[in-house]
């Protein structure tokens, strides 16, 4: 059925690769460009000449029109500017393409109306992007033709990063630089690098675009503001990796080319657990790499979704009392003579460097929990986090069964002498294998679980950038490794000093390990106990940025300047108080002139019918009731849309950007949610053919 896709003809098709840069660049340039990618520094400019004349005439040759600096700023999304690769004409008349060296390393967009909290006035515009060599250039694909883009970190005139690359590349360094040296005292002096490999696996929602387009809320806000539950929602689990619906099929077979075409090693599909959620997760790559893919796979689930008459929800709550949608952020350090420093190996007991990573690791989890929590947090999220689906907002660690009974010897005798092992997998049928299991099961409800030679990181939204996750999560471990390694690197007995550590950090970070059921009440009350943070907002969590330990830790990193974090802040709670406010002005919006009008039309039949009834001579008392009901809730709508307003008036009056956070997050959200209750009642009460615009059902099971 329909077209075929052969991987292995396609893959990387748009995409300028090594392998394209080895044909096409001479011997020494392609050698110039190798060791920047390895080893740092910057190419020569007549280097960068022949680079950029190569890549254009590829571009050019595959109907490229266009080039533009492809950067991250704090917007969250992706930002492009397209320049034609257009030179002027010859004395006859003929164009000649043009694209120097200099355009291919240096942009300089007017910065002027992207985020920078603060950090660049408006009348200093200026801000720049430099060409990241380590993440290949590509080819989009889109309404305006072929366009090469070319990942850049975007910074200001003075330097400050104004993006979400620049802070993550320098924390892969710093934490490249820390974990080196811990490999070097375990005895490895072969490796140069160890790099962070990321592995994001994305959910997502599937809706019908007619639908979406006559609803207000999708529209200008991504996710439903009013919406009554339908009769049936994830309770039978029969969505979770069900057979995919022919239309779903059809979206993901052509969102898989255009990813495999980008070089995006989209490996896995399937649905999820709510009806109309699917999730995609492509094979690890080195972190940046991840995190522009990641960036390109959430623009091309819009894209694909648009071509088949679909829309994609990123959002982390589209709908109310349906699970919403996270990102698991994968992560592990991988030494490049192939060593993964999160591998421990049949006998966990016995590989000491793992269990001193591990150590290191619970170490900068429990000291910086607050700042992981941070980086995590977004608008859209705080629907997820702390609610039943997903995990709470308090950090814990899951090492299951079989490492935190090594753990246990460790804190209480300084040494593990055993691993506990899977067993045989025995199913009671002769006809299937036996086989091997793991030695420890999965825990869902973990938000930092070890995953047998990775950690994963679940808090994430569906909708954020994986930037901020990494960098914070690269810092706070190098952070960990510079402490340990200052001190081995002293040390006289260099295996007895590994032992004490070791010992030393179980215990003093053991609080942080929680193997049970993270979605319970109890374990929110233990946590308390154990003195570990719950920090509910995303307002809140921006707070933990700018505290002297923040400061201190990515200062001392080169990962942030405390500008640079007090910049960050800014944004968040702007960016709050701007979401909210958009969401509060569209329900005003909804409720004032679709849905309060057609519930009066409704009351107003129903109260003619009453009438007539009673005029017939018989009891309408039903009706009665019925449009008595309905005027109650629709007096509670009135007030409290009455209320919103004046809210968001009083909110119009307030400047400081966290103070205006702060006052949407404990005055306006709880007055929307106030205007949603009887409407989503009113929805019950009135004829479906007078409900203004799609309901659930219509969304998530005819989508
Ligand atoms: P699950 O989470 O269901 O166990 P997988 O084992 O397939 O799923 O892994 C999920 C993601 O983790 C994938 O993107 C995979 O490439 C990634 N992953 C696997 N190993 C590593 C690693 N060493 N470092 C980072 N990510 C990894
Ligand atoms: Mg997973």
């Amino acid at each position: 059925m329909g077209e075929r896709v052969n991987v292995e003809e396609i893959f990387g098709e748009n995409v300028f690769t090594i392998e394209k840069m080895r044909e096409r660049l001479p011997k020494n340039v392609y050698k110039e460009v190798v060791s920047v990618i390895e080893g740092g520094g910057e190419l020569s400019k007549q280097s960068a000449d022949v680079v950029a004349n190569a890549m254009k005439n590829w571009a050019v040759e595959h109907g490229a029109t266009h080039y533009t600096h492809w950067f991250q700023p704090l917007t969250g999304i992706t930002a492009e500017k397209h320049d034609a690769f257009i030179g002027s004409p010859d004395k006859d008349g003929k164009m000649i393409t043009s694209f120097s060296g200099k355009e291919l390393i240096k942009g300089e967009p007017d910065a002027s109306s992207f985020p920078s909290g603060g950090l660049r006035a408006t009348f200093e515009a200026r801000g720049y992007t430099t060409w990241d060599i380590t993440s290949p250039a590509f080819l989009k694909e889109s309404g305006t033709g072929v366009t090469l883009c070319i990942p850049t970190a975007f910074c200001s005139y003075t330097g400050e990063a104004l993006d979400k690359k620049t802070p993550l590349l320098r924390s892969m360094e710093a934490v490249n630089k820390q974990a080196l040296r811990i490999v070097r005292l375990f005895g490895n002096d072969r490796a140069t690098k160890v790099n962070v490999s990321v592995g994001p696996e994305q959910e997502y929602f599937l809706i019908d675009w007619d639908k979406s387009m006559k609803r207000e809320d999708i529209i200008f806000t991504g996710r439903t503001l009013f919406g009554a539950m339908p009769p049936k929602g994830q309770e039978m689990e029969d969505h979770y990796f069900g057979v995919i619906r022919e239309n779903v099929g059809e979206f993901m077979k052509d969102l898989n080319k255009e990813l495999w075409k980008l070089g995006v090693p989209d490996k896995t599909q399937h649905n999820e657990v709510a009806p109309g959620q699917h999730e995609l997760a492509p094979i690890y790559e080195t972190a940046n790499i991840a995190v522009d893919h990641n960036q390109i796979i959430m623009e091309t689930m819009k894209r694909v979704a648009e071509h088949h008459n679909m829309r994609c929800l990123l959002h982390e709550k589209p709908f109310a009392g349906v699970n919403g949608s996270g990102k698991h952020d994968n992560w592990s350090l991988c030494t490049d003579d192939g060593v993964n420093l999160l591998d421990p190996g049949d006998t966990p007991n016995k590989n000491v460097q793992f269990l001193f990573v591990l150590a290191c690791i619970l170490k900068a989890v429990d000291t910086h929990a607050d700042l992981l929590r941070q980086s995590a947090a977004d608008v859209g999220n705080d629907h997820r986090l702390g609610a039943d689906e997903a995990p709470p907002a308090i950090i814990s660690v899951f090492l299951g069964e079989q490492l935190e009974d090594v753990v246990k010897q460790l804190i209480e005798t300084g040494v593990a002498k055993s691993s506990k092992k899977g067993g045989k997998l025995k199913t009671g049928v002769s006809t299937l294998p036996e086989f091997e299991k793991d030695a420890t099961d999965r825990n869902r409800t973990s938000p930092f679980a070890f995953t047998g030679n990775k950690f994963e990181f679940r808090m994430v939204g569906s909708s954020d950038s994986m930037a901020s996750s990494n960098t914070t999560l690269n810092t706070i471990v190098a952070e960990a490794f510079c402490e340990a390694a200052d001190i081995l690197e002293k040390a006289e007995d260099f295996d007895m000093a590994v032992h004490d550590l070791l010992k030393q950090y179980m215990t003093d970070h053991q609080r942080i390990i929680f193997n049970g059921d993270g979605y319970s009440e109890a374990w929110v009350e233990e946590a308390d106990r154990r003195g570990l943070p719950n920090i509910k907002s995303t307002i809140e969590a921006a707070d933990t940025l700018t505290t002297k330990k923040a400061v201190e830790l990515f200062e001392r990193f080169g990962v942030y300047t405390k500008t640079e974090l007090e910049s960050r802040q800014e944004i968040i709670f702007e960016n709050y108080a701007k979401t909210i406010n958009i969401e509060a002005l569209t329900m005003i919006d909804m409720a004032s002139k679709q849905i309060i009008p057609a519930v009066m039309k409704y009351a107003g039949r129903l109260a003619r019918d009453v009438n007539e009834i009673k005029a017939a001579g018989v009891d309408a008392s039903v009706e009665a009731d019925e449009l008595k009901e309905i005027q109650t809730e629709l007096a509670k709508m009135k007030k409290a849309l009455d209320k919103l307003k004046s809210e968001e008036a009083k909110a119009r009056k307030i400047t400081d950007p966290r103070k205006l956070a702060f006052f949407y997050k404990d005055y306006v959200r709880p007055v929307m949610d106030d205007l949603r209750a009887p409407a989503d009642n009113l929805e019950m009460l009135v004829d479906k053919n007078d409900w203004p615009f799609p309901t659930y059902a219509d969304l998530l099971f005819e989508g």
